[in-house]
């Protein structure tokens, strides 16, 4: 079973463009990386589950129901203080600008909320950056990570939000050369490289198992060991790239489970090749169809695109 642990919350998304205020109605999603990953990959069918937090709440009661609904196991206890994650998404020009509310329930994780037998046994924990940006969450993901390094394969996707980390960039550094140091597959996109890279962060200096970055529609390079293949994206006509980020992500992992190279110390140019086309597949399927949860079923695939 691969475990996700990280953010589960609602997507409010603006249904005309303009301003927050001037906006007259939302559609809800659900969403949040790391359940994004969750689902994408039981769609795929790997069995998977999501440690996370929510409110006491109906919010609360949509999520864990949508990710039951799509196989996906919950380990997600309820916070009775705060209340389930939310974010309106408001589109102003083509691009969408998030509004977290913050003082959420998954900021709230402690060590006391999470099964570590759950987390011992999986095949991948997966995680991103998200919970780093607030206490409780960010000590107790560090420590379940510090744990589980050198036990369990750690999978990490950067996913950098700059706005929850306004004025405090120089923690949120630290915090992510902290993570790259504990991961053991790194995932993250081009523009999220050159960031680093500006601040002074070359992946390069770490010795991951797998490398990854997202290039949109040029695809993504991977390298494992001494090996690094180009992999181009599949030509698509995307309707909506919400989640391709994490349809990739998923299907990286599916790739790997698939394979049985979860626990290899390098994988070869071909193997990565192969990943590599399978991710790129996935994801760009993905921004065919609409939302945060567009990684089609196996099934689906196989009908959609030659392989
Ligand atoms: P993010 O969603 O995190 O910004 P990218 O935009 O880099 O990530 O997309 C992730 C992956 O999705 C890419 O590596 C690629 O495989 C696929 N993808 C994204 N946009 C397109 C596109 N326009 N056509 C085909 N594939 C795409």
């Amino acid at each position: 079973m691969i475990v996700s642990i990280g953010e589960v919350l609602i997507d409010f998304i603006a249904l005309q463009e303009g301003k927050l205020k001037e906006v007259k109605s939302f559609e809800k999603h659900p969403g949040g990386a790391p359940a994004n990953v969750a689902v994408g990959l039981s769609r795929l069918g790997v069995e998977s589950a999501l440690v996370s937090k929510v409110g006491d709440d109906p919010f609360g009661d949509f999520l864990i129901e949508r990710l039951t609904d799509e196989g996906v196991k919950t380990f997600i206890p309820r916070d009775l203080e705060r209340h389930t994650g939310v974010v309106f998404v408001q589109l102003i020009g083509a691009r969408p600008e998030f509004i977290l509310y913050d003082g959420v329930a998954y900021f709230n994780l402690k060590p006391e909320d999470v099964e570590t037998a759950l987390l011992e046994r999986a095949e991948v924990v997966h995680f991103g950056s998200v919970l780093f940006a607030r206490e409780p969450s960010r000590s107790t993901l560090f420590g379940i990570l510090e744990e589980l390094k050198g036990k369990v394969p750690l999978s990490y996707d950067v996913n950098i939000r700059l706005d929850l980390w306004r004025g405090r960039e120089d923690e949120m550094l630290q915090d992510i050369e902290r993570a790259l140091k504990l991961a053991d597959i790194v995932k993250l996109g081009d523009g999220e490289l050159a960031y680093l890279r500006d601040n002074g962060i070359s992946p390069e200096d770490f010795d991951f198992k797998l490398f990854a970055v997202t290039l949109g529609a040029e695809g993504s390079e991977l390298r494992s060991g001494g090996a690094e293949v180009h992999v181009p994206a599949y030509s698509v006509e995307p309707v909506d790239t919400t989640g391709a980020g994490d349809a990739f992500m998923a299907a990286l992992l599916a790739g790997l489970h698939y394979s049985n190279m979860v626990g290899q110390e390098a994988i070869d140019g071909e193997q990565l090749r192969k990943i590599g086309r399978f991710a790129n597949l996935v994801a760009a399927l993905s921004t065919t169809l609409r939302g945060a949860w567009s990684v089609p079923k196996m099934e689906e695939i196989v009908l959609m695109k030659e392989v």
